[in-house]
């Protein structure tokens, strides 16, 4: 058996701190049943970021419908800023507590992956950016982390399965040992261009056996028009001034008049190593530094019990709505009851929070990854790099 939850048991609340489950005892034991407002949001985003890209969202709300539960929030997607509730559930305690655990961890992960391919996609503009990172990954999640990726940015996911969730087509080039069991990179290549459908571009990776430069040479004059793209993959212990290398490589495919082929990296690709190649570099396969990225650690808090506002100490009690200026983004998080300010630019600030959840029942559509990616890069033209 792999060491897995499966959907049934996390949504009957057997992924749970065992905790709640004695908390629930106790409430049972003195006859204490009241009706909360619970609210999850970050204190803190991690590494310094100044805004993350929420998701897991329709995941939370997969587990929380049919539940007696009412639930209010962001939508996926949506980017926001340490504090900003983006999750309220409101009913009896008993009712959803054995599901923090799960909700917390839908939306940790999913929210960190999506913020780290936001930020690359953003380094990147309008060069693609490809999610290679699955691998790093527990399989089981890695439809999860993939589509975090893509509606945060990716322009493309590489595992099948995962391309399944999104409804694209998945995205690759070659791997080494296809390289070392033809025996040659060229005849490597010129096989895949015999076999593989045409549909596919052909992306050679130049960097198995010889010098990347006369690598890509021999490719370009083997396939000629046929080849799309290079892949250097090259291992850090080799790469010397990556930038320089590839400098050098498009140089020299340019002056033989392969102007139109184009080289994608691979391996140890990040923010940093975008914003130092993006001028020469056309794709990125990005694998560890978004699958891999930091959590968003949410938390949630009873901020509302029995018609009155009531939080632990250093949290904000009450029912809050989060309203955000739509030309200059910033947000505001503001009582139920009281109205927004205007902007310091002078636009009336909207407001982000909405129903999720009304009488057990998704209260929308969920959209599909494609629009969500859509409203995510939207976002991201107002955000800071
Ligand atoms: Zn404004």
């Amino acid at each position: 058996m792999f060491h897995i939850a499966t959907e049934a048991e996390i949504k009957a609340g057997r992924v749970t701190d065992v905790y709640f489950l004695r908390a629930l005892e106790i409430l049972r034991a003195r006859g204490i049943h009241k009706r909360v407002v619970a609210e999850v949001a970050a204190k803190a985003l991690p590494q310094e970021w100044e805004w993350a890209v929420l998701a897991g969202i329709e995941e939370c709300l997969e587990l929380l419908k049919g539940r007696p539960v009412e639930c209010r929030g962001l939508k996926e997607g949506t980017v926001f800023h340490a504090g900003d509730p983006v999750l309220e559930i409101e009913g009896f305690y008993e009712d959803f507590a054995v599901l923090e655990t799960a909700v917390l961890g839908f939306l940790c992960q999913a929210s960190g992956v999506a913020t780290a391919a936001a930020q690359c996609k953003k380094a990147a503009g309008e060069k693609p950016v490809m999610s290679f990172g699955a691998r790093r990954m527990h399989p089981a999640i890695a439809p999860m982390v993939e589509r975090s990726a893509y509606i945060g940015g990716c322009d493309g996911v590489a595992v099948v399965k995962s391309a399944e969730v999104i409804g694209i087509e998945p995205v690759g080039t070659m791997p080494h040992a296809v390289i070392l069991l033809v025996g040659d990179t060229v005849e490597a290549t010129k096989a895949f261009n015999e076999v593989i459908s045409v549909r596919v571009p052909r992306i050679s990776l130049i960097d198995t056996f010889h010098d990347e430069k006369f690598a890509a040479l021999e490719v370009a004059e083997a396939l000629g028009d046929d080849l799309y793209a290079v892949r250097l993959d090259t291992p850090a212990s080799r790469r010397g001034n990556f930038l320089k290398l590839i400098e050098e490589i498009r140089w020299e495919l340019d002056i033989r008049g392969f102007e139109d082929v184009k080289i994608y990296v691979s391996g140890n690709i990040d923010v940093k190593a975008i914003r130092e190649l993006n001028g020469v570099v056309d794709a990125y396969g990005i694998g560890t530094s978004i699958s891999d990225a930091p959590i968003v650690d949410f938390s949630m808090d009873i901020v509302h019990v029995d018609g009155k506002p009531i939080a632990k100490r250093g949290k904000k009690s009450g029912v809050k709505v989060v309203y955000r200026c739509p030309q200059c983004f910033k947000t505001q998080v503001l009582p139920r009851n009281d109205s927004a300010k205007d902007c310091d630019c002078g636009k009336t600030m909207e407001a982000l929070t909405m129903s999720l959840i009304v009488g057990g029942v998704a209260a929308n559509d969920f959209p599909r990854p494609q629009e969500i990616r859509t409203y995510v890069l939207a976002q991201l033209l107002a955000c800071s790099s």
